[in-house]
C-alpha cells in the first residue's frame, strides 16, 4: 500500500510515500539499539546542548514548517508558526533544566551507606502519533525522552509523512547521532509487532481512546511501560459570577484553534442558568462571525478539518445528536465546495445519550448545556468517560478552586483555557489515558529509577 498526503483545503494530493519494508525497519531496530549504546553514554550536558541547537534548527524553519502542517493538515499558518515557535520552547526548556529533572536522588537511609536513586534510560522508545499538532506531539515526547538518554522510534500517522520527515531532518541537522530519532513509514496493523520486538523497550501514543487501547494491549503483553496521552471531552465551566466577556472570547478560541481538532479543547460548555442566556446568545454569535477559509490566509480562523472521513465522522455525529433532539444554534453542515470545511457549530437541548454528549467531537462543534448550580457542574463535568483537563471562570478564585479540585482531570484551570507548558505536567485519568508529559515528570517517564545502596 502506498501512503498519500492530501492537501485537505483542496482535496488535492501533495505527495506519495512507500511504506518501510520488514528489512528497513529490522535496521532501524537494529540501528537504534546501537545508538542507544553511545547516546546514553553521553553527558547530560552534551545532551542538553543539542537539545538548544535543536531550538535554533527549529527557529530558523518556523515558516517552512507552518507552511507545511497548513499543507498537510490545514492548520491555520499564524497558528502553525505557534506551534514550531512552542516546539523551540520546549527545547531551549529541557535544554536549561533537563539535567536538574534528572539529577540522582540522594536519600541517606544509613549512616554507613551511600542510597540514591538515578534516572537511567530505557533504551529505543516507540512513539506512535497523531496529524493534529504534527510537530509539538512530537518534540514533546522525544525531546524530554532523547534527553534523558533514550532513543526515539516514530510511526507518525499518513496524513502528516511529509512533518515526519521534517523532524527527522531537523535531529540530524541539530547534530544528534544519525539514529537517535527514526521515523518508521508503517502502517498502524504493523505496530504490535514492532512493539512486541524486545529491542523495543518503551512504548508512548497520542491519538483516540481506541488506538491507545490496542496499544496497551500489546505493550501489557510484552510488559513493556507505555504513557498514553488520549482523547478529551474537556467540560468548561462558566459559573454566575464569571467575567463573560473573558468567558466567551476565551470559549471561542479554547473550542475552534486548530480548527477544533485538540485534545484539550473546550468540548462541552457547562454554564450557569442565571448567565445561560446571555453567554449563549454571545458565543453564537462569536462562533458565526469566525472566517473559516484557506490556513494559508492571515484572515482565516478555522481552517478546514485535516481529512475527508474526519470531516464525514463529525457531520455523523452532529447530525445523530440533532436527530436525537439536539437544537443546532448555528453551523451544523459541511461548507460546498473544494476542501474539507466544517463551519464553526453550536449545539444546545443536547440530550444525555447522544453523540454530541458522550463521544469526542474533534472539529469546531460546542454543546452548550444549562446547569442549576455548582453542584450541577461539578456532575456533569465528571458525567464522562474522559478525564483530560477542565476550565472554571468565576470572578471567585477560591470558588473556582473548590469547583476545579472536584473535578476529575489531569489538569484544571481556573479563568484560564487549558494549555499546555513545558514547566507543567501533562496527562490524564479515564479514558482520557495515564503517564507524564512534560516537566519532570515527563522526563523520567522513560526512566529507570533505579536503587543504588553502596555500603
Ligand atoms: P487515531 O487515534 O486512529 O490515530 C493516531 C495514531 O495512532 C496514528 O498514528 C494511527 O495510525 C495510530 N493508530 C491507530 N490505530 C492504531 C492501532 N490499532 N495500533 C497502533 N496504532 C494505531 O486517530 P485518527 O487520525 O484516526 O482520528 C480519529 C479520531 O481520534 C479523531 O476524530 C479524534 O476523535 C481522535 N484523535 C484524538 C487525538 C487527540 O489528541 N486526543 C489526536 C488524533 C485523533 P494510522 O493513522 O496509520 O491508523
Amino acid at each position: 500500500m502506498t501512503f498519500e498526503t492530501t492537501n485537505p483545503a483542496t482535496g488535492e494530493r501533495i505527495d506519495t510515500y512507500q511504506p518501510h519494508d520488514e528489512a528497513t525497519v529490522d535496521a532501524a531496530l537494529d540501528d537504534a539499539t546501537t545508538t542507544f549504546e553511545s547516546w546514553r553514554d553521553r553527558s547530560i550536558e552534551a545532551r542538553q546542548e543539542l537539545a538548544a541547537e535543536l531550538a535554533s534548527v527549529l527557529r530558523a524553519r518556523t515558516d517552512k514548517y507552518a507552511q507545511m502542517m497548513a499543507d498537510e493538515m490545514g492548520k491555520p499558518v499564524d497558528q502553525g508558526v505557534g506551534e514550531v515557535e512552542k516546539c523551540a520552547w520546549l527545547c531551549e526548556h529541557y535544554a536549561e533544566r533537563g539535567g536538574e529533572y534528572l539529577q540522582d536522588e540522594r536519600i541517606g537511609t544509613e549512616p554507613n551507606a551511600e542510597t540514591y536513586v538515578a534516572y537511567e534510560p530505557l533504551g529505543p522508545v516507540l512513539a506512535v502519533m497523531p496529524w493534529n499538532f504534527p510537530f509539538w506531539q512530537v518534540f514533546r515526547f522525544a525531546v524530554p525522552a532523547l534527553t534523558a538518554g533514550n532513543v526515539a522510534l516514530l510511526k507518525h500517522s499518513p496524513t502528516t509523512f511529509g512533518c515526519a520527515e521534517a523532524i527527522e531532518t531537523v535531529f540530524r541537522d541539530a547534530g544528534y547521532p544519525e539514529s537517535a530519532f527514526q521515523s518508521l513509514r508503517v502502517e498502524a496493523d504493523r505496530v504490535e509487532s514492532i512493539i512486541a520486538d524486545d529491542r523495543v523497550r518503551a512504548v508512548t501514543l497520542t491519538g483516540s481512546t481506541r488506538a491507545g487501547r490496542a496499544v496497551a494491549e500489546a505493550a501489557g503483553r510484552n510488559i513493556k511501560k507505555t504513557v498514553l496521552e488520549l482523547g478529551g471531552s474537556d467540560p468548561y465551566v462558566v459559573l454566575d459570577d464569571a467575567d463573560l466577556d473573558d468567558a466567551v472570547e476565551t470559549a471561542v478560541t479554547a473550542r475552534t484553534q486548530n480548527g477544533g481538532q485538540s485534545c484539550i479543547a473546550a468540548k462541552r460548555l457547562l454554564v450557569h442558568t442565571d448567565v445561560y442566556d446571555e453567554f449563549t446568545d454571545r458565543f453564537v454569535e462569536e462562533m458565526t462571525a469566525l472566517t473559516v477559509g484557506d490556513p494559508t490566509d492571515d484572515e482565516t480562523d478555522v481552517g478546514p478539518q485535516a481529512r475527508e472521513d474526519l470531516l464525514e465522522g463529525l457531520d455523523e455525529q452532529v447530525q445523530a445528536s440533532v436527530d436525537a433532539g439536539a437544537t443546532l444554534q448555528c453551523g451544523g453542515d459541511p461548507l460546498d465546495g473544494d476542501g474539507f470545511y466544517y463551519p464553526p457549530t453550536v449545539l444546545t437541548d443536547v440530550p444525555e445519550d447522544c453523540p454530541a454528549r458522550t463521544e469526542e467531537l474533534f472539529g469546531p462543534v460546542a454543546t452548550v448545556v444549562e446547569v442549576e448550580d455548582e453542584a450541577d457542574a461539578i456532575a456533569l463535568a465528571n458525567d464522562t468517560n474522559y478525564g483530560l483537563s477542565s476550565s472554571v471562570w468565576t470572578e471567585d478564585r477560591e470558588r473556582g478552586r473548590r469547583v476545579a479540585e472536584q473535578i476529575e482531570a489531569g489538569a484544571a484551570f481556573v479563568n484560564e483555557m487549558s494549555k499546555s507548558d513545558p514547566r507543567l505536567p501533562f496527562g490524564g485519568v479515564k479514558d482520557s489515558g495515564y503517564g507524564s508529559e512534560l516537566s519532570h515528570h515527563g522526563i523520567r517517564e522513560f526512566t529507570n529509577a533505579k536503587t543504588y545502596w553502596i555500603q
